[in-house]
C-alpha cells in the first residue's frame, strides 16, 4: 500500500527495525551514513535497497532536511555499493519511489539498485490510443 510522503517519520517502519537490527536482513554494505542490504523479493538479478541511517521519510524529506554531510555520505555509498558490484560498466539503474504516485510502500528513503542484466524500459510503456 502506497505511502503518504508528507507524513511524520514513524520509527516503527521495518527499515527502522532493519537498522536497529531487530529484523534480519542480507547486509551488503555500512557505513556512517549508510546502509545496504538485498530487497527481500529482487526484481532484477541484482536488486540491492540502500538507506540512510538518518530518520527521513522519502527523498523530498531527506533533501529537505538532511544535514550536507548526511547528503554526501549517502550518495558516496551508493555509489560504492555499485562500484563493489562491478556493475559501472555493464551500467545499473537507481530509483527512489516517493509518496503515492511514486508507488512508495515502506516509509524510510530507500533508493533501490537494479543491476546484473539489461533492465528494459524504465517503468511500463504507457498504452497507445
Ligand atoms: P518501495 O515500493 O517502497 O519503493 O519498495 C520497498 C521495497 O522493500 C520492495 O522492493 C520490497 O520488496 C522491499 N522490502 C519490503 N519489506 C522488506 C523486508 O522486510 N526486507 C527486505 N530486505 N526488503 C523488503
Amino acid at each position: 500500500m502506497p505511502i503518504d510522503a508528507t507524513r511524520p517519520y514513524d520509527d516503527q517502519n521495518i527499515f527502522a527495525k532493519i537498522l536497529r537490527g531487530e529484523i534480519p536482513s542480507e547486509q551488503v554494505y555500512t557505513d556512517e551514513w549508510a546502509y545496504a542490504f538485498r530487497d527481500i523479493a529482487p526484481q532484477a538479478a541484482l536488486h540491492i535497497l540502500i538507506i540512510p541511517r538518518g530518520e527521513y521519510v522519502s527523498w523530498d524529506d531527506f533533501s529537505a532536511r538532511a544535514s550536507d554531510e548526511e547528503i554526501a555520505g549517502f550518495i558516496r555509498a551508493v555509489g560504492k555499493v555499485a562500484r563493489d558490484h562491478d556493475l559501472v560498466e555493464p551500467g545499473y539503474r537507481l530509483l527512489a519511489n516517493v509518496g503515492a504516485h511514486g508507488g512508495q510502500e515502506v516509509p524510510h528513503l530507500h533508493v533501490h539498485l537494479c543491476g546484473g542484466e539489461p533492465l528494459g524500459p524504465m517503468i511500463a510503456r504507457r498504452s497507445q490510443g
